[in-house]
C-alpha cells in the first residue's frame, strides 16, 4: 500500500462528524480538482506492507478508521485493506471521489462509504462511476462541494435525479457564502444536509489533523 501518512484525529464532515478516528491517507489520485486541498498527496508518500498498515490499526484506540486520499480506492490492495480492517471489528469509513466502482466495498460489513459527486467547478464533473448510485446503502452518503451558483444547481438537478438516495450533504467550499447556500436548500426545499469542514474550523489548513 502507497500511503502519505496516518493520523489521528477527529471526523470533520458528514453524519459521522467529530467522532475520532484512525486516519489512514493513501498516495495518488486519479483525479486533478480545482478546489483539492490535498494536493500534497499527488506525489511523494511512502510504500508499506498491508500486514504492518493492519497492525498499525489494529494497535488504534478508536473504533473508527477513515481511510481517505488521495483515492484510496485506485491502491491495489485497498480491498484487501478493508476487509482486514473490518475483520478487526473496527469501523471503517472509505472516502471516495466517486469515480472507482464501490461494488467489492458495498459487501463488506462495518463499512460506511462518503463519495463525492464532482461539481463543475472542480473541473472533474464527468468522472462519476454512475452505478456506485445504486449501490449505495442507507448509511452511505454522497457529498457536493459547492463553489458557486453553477454548482449548486448540478447538485440540485443531480438530486431531483436521483431521488432515493437519502443521506446528501452540501459541503460549501472555502470562501463561499454558507447563508446563500443554506438560503436556497430551504427555498428549494432540498433534502440535503449543509456542512463546513470541522476540522478546518479548529485548524485551518492544517496537515494530518
Ligand atoms: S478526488 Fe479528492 S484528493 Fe483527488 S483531486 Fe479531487 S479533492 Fe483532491
Amino acid at each position: 500500500m502507497r500511503i502519505t501518512e496516518t493520523f489521528h484525529s477527529i471526523q470533520g464532515e458528514g453524519p459521522l462528524m467529530g467522532i475520532p478516528m484512525f486516519f489512514v491517507r493513501t498516495n495518488r489520485c486519479n483525479l486533478r480538482c480545482s478546489w483539492c486541498d490535498s494536493t500534497y498527496t499527488f506525489t511523494g508518500g511512502i510504500e508499506i506492507e498491508l500486514g504492518t498498515l493492519v497492525s498499525e490499526v489494529s494497535g488504534s484506540w478508536e473504533d473508527w478508521i477513515c481511510f481517505t486520499g488521495g483515492e484510496p480506492l485506485i491502491q491495489a490492495e485497498a480491498e484487501e485493506f478493508v476487509r482486514r480492517v473490518a475483520g478487526l471489528g473496527k469501523r471503517i469509513l472509505i472516502e471516495t471521489g466517486g469515480s472507482m466502482p464501490i461494488d467489492r466495498y458495498v459487501t463488506i460489513g462495518n463499512t460506511v462509504i462518503d463519495m463525492d459527486v464532482k461539481t463543475p467547478s472542480s473541473g472533474e464533473q464527468d468522472s462519476i462511476h454512475l452505478q456506485n448510485l445504486e449501490l449505495l446503502r442507507d448509511g452511505d452518503y454522497l457529498k457536493f462541494v459547492i463553489k458557486d451558483q453553477a454548482d449548486y444547481e448540478f447538485a440540485r438537478e443531480f438530486i431531483t435525479r436521483h431521488p432515493g438516495i437519502r443521506n446528501l450533504l452540501l459541503q460549501p467550499c472555502f470562501g463561499t457564502n454558507v447563508r446563500w447556500l443554506v438560503e436556497s436548500v430551504i427555498r428549494d426545499r432540498l433534502k440535503a444536509r449543509v456542512q463546513g469542514q470541522f476540522h478546518k474550523e479548529i485548524w485551518g489548513e492544517m496537515r494530518g489533523v
